[in-house]
């Protein structure tokens, strides 16, 4: 199973409440979008699943096919299925992708059952092709000195190599252009299985032309507001946010 329960949680930053009792839940099979203006908790949410130590966690739930993320590690986080594509990848210095991307795997399974360098080549050359990334990529140092593009077409390499049960890809899209996006597009719905259950954040509608979301979720606030499927973000790319503040009474 691939299911991701996230429920009443509310998180704050620097004493500052921003999640305020969130909801939701992505099962394999599903893609999400959140969607919403800038500073409403988009890339909290994200922070608070992954783990990231400056986000407190005040109360609610998150589980991950029915075992408790907030009791997790980090890389025990990973290692149940969650992925994470961050917004601003950090570099890591003297590792290479390859190696990066070969310890991951590995980290995920038992001793004995590693992948063989073989098969692990293999796979990545096939990945690579599919995302059309140059073969000396997977020398290069992870993140450094990679452009914007080259550190999101990292990321869904990533993704394509781990496989993930839940993946979560924060404004994957932004600063994008077209060819880019598609190819990033393209890696996603190369993963679209049963298995595998996405939650996709963006600011923009552009991303989900090409990765028909099942369901769009509105951010305000701290909360889901409003959701709908695939046409919600198309009003939303239409008309903005504000009818939807009207419809709620919310003042900015
Ligand atoms: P979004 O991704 O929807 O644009 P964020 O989750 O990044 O929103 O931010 C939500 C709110 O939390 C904003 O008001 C932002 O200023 C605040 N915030 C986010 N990260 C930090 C941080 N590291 N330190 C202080 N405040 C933060
Ligand atoms: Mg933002
Ligand atoms: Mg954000």
């Amino acid at each position: 199973a691939s299911h991701l329960k996230i429920e009443n949680l509310n998180v704050s930053i620097e004493g500052k409440h921003i999640l305020r009792d969130f909801n939701l839940e992505v099962k394999g099979g599903e893609i999400h979008a959140i969607m919403g203006p800038n500073g409403t908790g988009k890339s909290t949410l994200a922070s608070a699943i992954m783990g990231h130590p400056k986000y407190e966690i005040t109360s609610g739930s998150i589980f991950m096919d029915g075992e408790d993320v907030l009791e997790m590690e980090v890389d025990e986080r990973a290692q149940a299925g969650l992925f994470l594509a961050m917004q601003y990848p950090s570099e890591i210095s003297g590792i290479t992708n390859a190696d990066f991307l070969r310890s991951a795997i590995n980290s995920g399974r038992e001793e004995g059952e590693e992948i063989s360098l073989m098969k692990f080549i293999r796979k990545m050359d096939s990945k690579m092709d599919t995302l059309d990334i140059d073969q000396s990529f997977s020398q290069r140092y992870l993140n450094e000195g990679f452009s914007g593009g080259e550190k999101k077409r990292n990321e869904i390499l990533q993704l394509l190599m781990l496989e993930p049960k839940i993946a979560i890809l924060d404004e994957i899209d932004s600063g994008l252009d077209i060819d880019a996006l598609k190819v990033v597009s393209k890696g996603v719905n190369e993963m679209r299985s049963e298995d595998f259950g996405c939650l996709i954040i963006t600011h923009y509608q552009r991303l989900l032309n090409y990765i028909t979301p099942d369901k769009v979720h509105v951010m305000m606030q701290g909360r889901i507001v409003k959701s709908g499927g695939a046409e919600l973000a198309e009003r939303l790319e239409a008309e903005g946010y504000d009818w939807i503040k009207t419809e709620l009474g919310i003042e900015d």
